[in-house]
């Protein structure tokens, strides 16, 4: 009864301390309800829309800037329109003999709270108080490979730099680096995409703004 008492009393407060930042995300059954009257808003699984399409999804793993396993599993879903953009956009890559391996794409609202309690800088990580793009089901964070041995293509930084040459303003010396680092962005842009201003990796879909900040993890989903 104890037990019962304390989980009646703590639970709501749980709850709500979830979601302190003054934003209450999509959950499940609000998304499937959407889904209905807009099929647009469907979160598609970038692996079977794709054909091609690698994953190396870093917070399934603990190679990650909070070095702790964010993901139960290791999943990229993305909304219609922009899982069909980004199916153009592997297309034309692949007439330069490269395709796309992602790194993340949606990523649920608890995630993007969790990256802020570790990491208070809002120039690298997304403000609760707005939520990511990402948490709308809009944006990719990717990098290109060759086509033949499977490699990634030399690019200015890691995934997840904090470093300032990882800005697609950052001059850079090395003609192949940027050469490759011009050949994601302007492809991305062709296909309806625009580079975040201090990441290189992360493409915002033109459009996010009508797509609501949802909090379904991956379980849910599938
Ligand atoms: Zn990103």
């Amino acid at each position: 009864m104890k037990y019962i008492l304390f989980f009646l009393i703590f639970f709501p407060v749980l709850l709500q301390a979830q979601y302190k930042y003054g934003l209450t995300p999509v959950t499940l059954q609000q998304y499937q309800q959407q889904v209905k009257g807009d099929p647009e808003k469907e979160l598609v699984n970038l692996t079977s829309a794709i054909p091609g399409i690698v994953l190396d999804i870093r917070y399934a793993t603990t190679n990650n800037f909070t070095g702790e396993v964010i993901y139960n599993l290791p999943r990229a879903y993305a909304r219609k329109p922009v899982a069909e953009a980004l199916k153009e956009a592997q297309e034309e890559f692949s007439k330069h003999g490269v395709g796309i391996k992602v790194y993340d794409a949606y990523r649920p609202y608890s995630a993007t709270v969790k990256f802020y309690e570790v990491y208070r800088d809002t120039t690298y990580v997304a403000s609760p108080y707005k939520g990511s793009r990402h948490n709308r089901g809009c944006a990719i964070d990717m990098t290109l490979i060759d086509l033949k041995t499977g490699e990634e293509l030399r690019m200015p930084t890691e995934y997840d730099s904090f470093k300032k040459e990882a800005w697609p303003t950052t001059p850079v010396k090395d003609a192949l680096i940027k050469k490759n680092r011009d050949l994601i962005i302007s492809v991305m842009h062709k296909h309806g995409f625009r580079v975040n201003a201090s990441e290189w990796w992360h493409f915002d879909f033109n459009g996010w703004q009508k797509f609501e900040v949802m909090d379904i993890d991956f379980e849910e989903l599938e």
